[in-house]
């Protein structure tokens, strides 16, 4: 069975070293705030381009993190996507904010800027004030940060990008993460860059903010006992920062290896009725998740499961369909019509950088068959 994500398998290509730096943690004494993260810290806003980058417990705190640093809570309103992992939205909520779910590019699967201007221009009523928007890198492209910045600028708005799904994904040239006022990242295991449990981080453009979000990290502290700000715990511990330093190194070179997946999925997929990922053009793709359209979807799955390949569906229900959520989340001027139409025809192929060319191959001609 070729398997749609293995984090195993990155674990066992990088053994040697995952291991040396498991065992030089452990056998440091210091497990929480150390030298690791420190330099994991420096490593990866070196690695992004930006000023600073805080490691927090996980992707979810992250943005939750970023925009209590940016004071968004309480009597404010975020405009996000509903085509996104959960965990965007419940953030938002964790901070006492109000989401409002802007629809998709259904050709890119990201937040449409004209949803954005229409509900910017005309927001649903009875809301708090639109403070922030949260756009939503997916499946390792960028959202069109053009579009999206003139209209924070234009509003005077707060940019924080969610990350999580984008390690090393580009937007003209110059990596996202570093277009917003924060960005915020996961390192959940099947991430681009995955730690072997939890972690997470917010890359920030000043040491000032950085500091900020460092104290509200951990229990609002900037002097030990002492806090400051009401803060919270969300630390990164030092084993996943040593695992993640090893990662890092060879991030690039996995990102590039899921590069050459995806395009020989594309010419597979040529003259096929499965619709490969569009790339926008001055997007550099990542592929977290190589992610196609097609009306059939239960009779592909069922016709790659025959041919021992595995699939996946993100997301099967978009968030405001969700039991949680359902009647009480606010939807933007286009009421995620063209959401609702992508959770019924989405489908991801197994892409991770381990995959074999033999693995590939058997999925390219798979495709082809079905
Ligand atoms: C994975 C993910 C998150 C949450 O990350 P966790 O580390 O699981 O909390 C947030 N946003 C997106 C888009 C994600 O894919």
């Amino acid at each position: 069975m070729i398997v749609a994500a293995n984090p195993g398998a990155g674990y066992r290509a990088l053994k040697a070293e995952i291991d040396a730096a498991v065992a030089r943690t452990l056998e440091s004494g210091w497990y929480i705030l150390g030298q690791e993260i420190k330099a994991f810290e420096t490593e990866f806003a070196t690695w992004l381009g930006a000023a600073k980058a805080v490691g927090c417990g996980n992707g979810t705190d992250a943005i939750a993190l970023a925009l209590r640093a940016l004071g968004i809570g309480p009597g404010c309103a975020v405009a996000t996507v509903s085509h996104t992992a959960v965990a965007t939205v419940a953030a938002v909520e964790m901070v006492g904010a109000t989401p409002v779910l802007i629809d998709i590019d259904p050709d890119h699967f990201t937040m449409d800027p004209t949803d954005l201007a229409a509900t910017l221009a005309n927001p649903p009523a009875g809301l708090p004030p639109i403070k922030a928007v949260l756009p939503v890198h997916l499946y390792g492209q960028a959202a069109d940060l053009d579009a999206i910045g003139v209209l924070c600028q234009r509003y005077g708005l707060t940019l924080i990008e969610d990350c999580a799904q984008a390690h090393g994904a580009t937007w003209s040239g110059k990596k996202v993460g570093t277009f917003g006022d924060a960005a915020t990242f996961s390192f959940y295991p099947t991430k681009n860059l995955g730690a072997l449990g939890d972690g997470g981080a917010v890359a920030l453009p000043s040491d000032s903010m950085a500091d900020r979000v460092a104290a509200l990290r951990q229990y609002g502290w900037r002097t030990h006992y002492i806090s400051d700000d009401v803060g919270m715990n969300s630390r990164l511990d030092e084993i996943q920062a040593a695992i993640l330093r090893v990662k890092l190194v060879h991030l690039d070179a996995a990102n590039a290896r899921r590069q050459a997946i995806a395009a020989v999925y594309d010419a597979a997929l040529g003259g096929t009725a499965i619709r490969p990922p569009a790339r926008r053009p001055n997007a550099g793709h990542v592929f977290h998740l190589y992610v196609v359209r097609v009306s059939n979807r239960e009779a592909v799955q069922t016709g790659l499961r025959a041919a021992g390949i595995g699939s996946g569906i993100h997301y099967p229900q978009p968030v405001h369909i969700q039991p949680a959520y359902r009647g009480r989340v606010a939807l933007g001027a286009a009421g995620c019509r063209a959401t609702e139409a992508a959770a019924m025809e989405v489908l991801s192929l197994p892409l991770y950088p381990e995959l074999t060319n033999g693995e590939v191959d058997q999925v390219a001609s798979a495709l082809r068959r079905l």
